[in-house]
């Protein structure tokens, strides 16, 4: 069974659904790793605090037809909002041409949105938010074996299989971060922030020896994790190695423009381009490639 929409419309709609989500992402973005409720207060220019009225709050249009500026105070409004807004009114689209009038589309959507904003706060602050990652796991535990069910494949099957994805992504992920501690230990490489200053290297009776690494953090664990849900335990195998591509090219661009190699940056924005690449391509293409 197929969602019933007007043909044509499909695109349309899923363009102007994403401007919207886009335009939802940058309130995420910038409030919740501040702990910030997302509701509550409305919208306000951080220049002069006016609160941005609701049609200077359309996506993208508003930025244009204001020309980047706050209407009280003239202060500049980044760019960043509306290529945000763009970006996912773009991956929408994509995704519902890429799996037409399905539930498949809604729950990508959904999905990816979230990859959004994880790469989003994770280049800002080097961190990925409980309420994403693990909220993310939650619901595509419930919603993607819901899908198969509803497509014709037994409902325990599906629940099994995005169970394992969300084990093998976590897994190897948490193997490679943890590996590369212990590996950086024997050869005695130095972290900025690990340990932290004054502090020794965790024991193998402590937590943190198990859960605390330089470079990886346990947050990009946890939205492989939530990855693995949705795409499966070989689809998450694809995203690890096709994010690893991304990774490697993101980071030395970064590194070559900031002149400065091993200054941290969050790998959670190769993680969503390396997982989107993976929804658009055949099942084990990377591995079949390499
Ligand atoms: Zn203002």
């Amino acid at each position: 069974m197929t969602i019933e929409i007007a043909p044509g419309a499909l695109l349309p709609i899923a363009l102007i659904f994403g401007l919207l989500i886009g335009s939802f992402l940058n309130v995420v973005i910038h409030r919740v790793p501040l702990e910030q409720s997302v509701v509550f207060p409305a919208s306000h220019c951080p220049g002069c605090d006016a609160p941005i009225k609701a049609w200077d709050n359309i996506p993208i249009l508003s930025y244009l037809w204001l020309r980047g500026r706050c209407r009280g105070c003239e202060a500049a409004i980044s760019l960043r909002y509306p290529a945000i807004e763009l970006l996912t009114g773009l991956l929408f689209t994509a995704i519902a041409w890429r799996f037409g009038p399905t539930w498949w589309t809604s729950a990508y959507c959904l999905f990816a949105a979230g990859l959004v904003a994880a790469a989003m706060i994770d280049h800002d602050h080097q961190i990925i938010p409980d309420s994403i990652s693990l909220g993310g796991l939650a619901v595509a535990l419930l919603i993607i074996p819901a899908i198969h069910a509803h497509y014709g494949e037994a409902w325990l099957d599906a629940l099994v299989r995005a169970s394992g994805g969300a084990l093998v992504g976590s897994g190897v992920l948490w193997l490679v971060a943890f590996l590369h501690a212990r590996v950086s230990v024997l050869m005695g490489r130095q972290f900025e922030h690990w340990p932290g200053e004054g502090e020794e290297l965790p024991k193998p009776t402590e937590a943190d020896y198990w859960l605390w690494f330089p470079g990886l953090g346990l947050g990009d664990v946890k939205l492989l994790g939530m990855i693995g849900a949705v795409v499966g335990p070989a689809g998450v195998l694809d995203t690890i190695l096709a994010s690893s591509v991304v990774g490697l090219i993101l980071g030395g661009t970064q590194a070559l423009a900031r002149g400065a190699l091993g200054r941290p940056f969050g790998f959670a924005p190769a993680i969503a381009v390396g997982t989107v690449a993976v929804l658009f391509l055949p099942p084990l293409w990377l591995l079949r490639v390499l």
